[in-house]
């Protein structure tokens, strides 16, 4: 399992930090839109963090065996990114990281990494490619955590693609320039000092705009109550199939990415299986 070491460090807005890694394997990194990456954070007092044994098997969960094992005192913990851009000339990547206040051990990480730092990676992994599914529209919704995502595939869309984003961030401080070729109409949602995941501004931002007729396809991440919500509308409200919605909720309220998961998440998971 590689390491990432930190270049560079600069604020993209006032709660998002952007770090630059260089590291092994980043000169033939694979690319496409929303890569998703296992980055993990060493424990405190551990200047590198103590890594899983390389292993890799078909479902790619050996390496995961192998992260379990490491004793709990020494284990790094897990956090998922998302790959903002590839640098193939300098062989380095950046991530965004999201600040938020309630701050767990990679928002901690983030708001002091220096260049030097170093954490761990696993990925990307081709299994968590999911490539958006040809349609007449596509309409992207999501908290900031979710803006590298929307932006790598907004970033890849050929011209004439008709998409439309939702992308909830604090205040127009907050909001982020996304290139992309495509014919864009863009809405930023304010929420305002509420903090994140307790207003109802996404979802009803994404309500009360008219859906337009046609094959379409949406792609939907953020907090996991909203993204649920988000879904449940498009499906009873805005006619769309489950098939046409890529959904993951990215974090949870008052829990951390590596608390058991609750009843909702279990039967999100069921619901993704029978699709
Ligand atoms: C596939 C995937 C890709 C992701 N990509 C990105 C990315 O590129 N950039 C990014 O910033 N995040 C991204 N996330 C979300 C990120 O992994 C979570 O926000 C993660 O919980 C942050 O870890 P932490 O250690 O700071 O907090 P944790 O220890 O996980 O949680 C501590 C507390 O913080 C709260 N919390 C967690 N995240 C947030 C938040 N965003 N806002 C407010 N409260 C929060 C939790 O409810 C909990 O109470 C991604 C998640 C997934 C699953």
């Amino acid at each position: 399992m590689p390491l990432l070491h930190v270049t560079a460090v600069h604020p993209v807005t006032p709660h998002v930090v952007r770090v630059r890694f260089t590291g092994d394997g980043l000169d033939d990194f694979p690319t496409w839109p929303d890569q998703q990456l296992k980055l993990l954070i060493p424990r405190p007092g551990h200047p590198v963090p103590d890594l899983p044994a390389d292993r890799h098997d078909k479902y790619g969960m050996a390496w995961y065996q192998a992260y379990q094992a490491i004793p709990a005192p020494e284990r790094p913990r897990l956090r998922s990114y998302t790959v903002r851009a590839h640098h193939p000339d300098t062989r380095s990547i950046d991530i965004d990281f999201a600040l938020h206040a309630d701050a767990g051990p990679a928002t901690r990480w983030a708001a002091s990494a220096r260049p030097g730092d170093t954490l761990g990676r696993y990925g990307p992994s081709a299994v968590y490619r999911t490539p958006l599914r040809a349609a007449d529209r596509l309409l992207f919704a999501g908290d900031e955590t979710a803006i590298p995502a929307i932006a790598t595939h907004l970033a890849a869309l050929p011209r004439g693609t008709r998409a439309t984003a939702f992308i909830e961030v604090r205040d127009t401080a907050e909001q982020q320039p996304l290139d992309t070729a495509a014919e864009l109409d863009l809405h930023w949602v304010h929420r305002g000092p509420v903090p994140p995941g307790h207003g109802t501004g996404l979802l009803d931002a994404v309500r009360t705009t008219p859906f337009p007729n046609g094959k379409a396809h949406a792609w939907v991440a953020g907090e996991a109550a909203t993204v649920r919500a988000l879904r449940r509308h498009l499906i009873d409200h805005a006619g769309l199939d489950k098939r046409q919605i890529d959904f993951t909720g990215y974090w949870r309220l008052a829990l951390a990415q590596d608390d058991p998961p609750t009843e909702e998440d279990l039967a999100e998971a069921r619901e993704r299986v029978a699709d």
